[in-house]
């Protein structure tokens, strides 16, 4: 995972508002499978089974999006974490192609409401699925084990002493910078130990594809409810503990630029 993984603040504020949209409409679904599909349903126009694409099979027109279809479900995709991004674009912009308000134009004004509806999902399902830490906080949030906005904000326990390390070091560099004293010494150390988390951020960035893979195999393998926890609560684990790390990395940057 690359820089493409972090998540600035707005980012996660996009994500609170995409999650919370999506988890309303899970509360609304009494069909939710636990696949995330969406269920077969009468096409609105032929009464065919539509089968939940986004057209119906059989008559071609626009059908309205299912109950209980998440963002993986949008794109025709399993709820894995590991995803072939290139085919996601390459399925985004087909789907950009066959939503886009212009084929619509001489249809009904309730055909011409599903594809704009359609298309704004598309966007936000793309959006949140082609990142990947976006996309398991999304599958995370969804299944109602990550809070919305919220992480534990506490420090890994075989990290506590190097954190606190870390923060006398701040507090010192904050103090000399106060009283005019000399910042060269504290400002190498703190680049130590900068560069020290930033390696740590990286092995957890590691870990966290290695824990994708476990899901994805649980997937497969048509895993039980409890498994199913099991997997996410270690995937909630190793997502708070990159956080964590990764807004020290951010505030130690900060107070050097400072
Ligand atoms: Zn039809």
């Amino acid at each position: 995972m690359s820089a493409a993984g972090e998540l600035d603040d707005v980012e996660c504020r996009e994500l609170s508002r995409l999650a919370k949209k999506s988890l309303r409409k899970s509360y609304m679904s009494s069909t939710k499978t636990q696949t995330g599909a969406a269920p077969a349903q009468a096409c609105w126009n032929c009464n065919a089974v539509a089968g939940g694409g986004h057209f119906c099979a059989a008559c071609g027109k626009i059908q309205p999006l299912a109950d209980g279809a998440d963002y993986f479900a949008f794109f025709g995709l399993p709820q894995k974490l590991k995803i072939d991004e290139a085919g996601l674009e390459q399925r985004f912009h087909q789907l950009s192609w066959k939503l886009h308000p212009d084929n619509f134009v001489k249809a009904s004004e309730f055909e011409r409401n599903l594809a704009l509806e359609r298309s704004s999902e598309l966007n936000d399902a793309y959006r949140t699925l082609r990142e990947p830490v976006l996309r398991v906080e999304y599958l995370l949030l969804r299944e109602g084990v990550r809070k919305e906005g919220t992480t534990k904000q506490q420090a890994p326990p075989e990290l506590l002493e190097e954190v606190f390390e870390l923060n006398e070091s701040l507090d010192e560099l904050r103090t000399a910078r106060n009283d005019g004293g000399d910042l060269s010494g504290l400002r190498v150390r703190l680049g130590e130990a900068q560069k020290n988390f930033q390696e740590k951020l990286e092995e957890i960035d590691a870990e966290l594809l290695h824990v994708f893979s476990e899901w994805d195999k649980s997937v497969d393998a048509g895993a039980d409810d409890n498994e199913r926890r099991k997997q996410m609560a270690k995937l909630n684990e190793v997502l708070n503990r990159r956080s964590y790390i990764r807004n020290l990395v951010r505030n130690v940057a900060q107070e050097l630029e400072a």
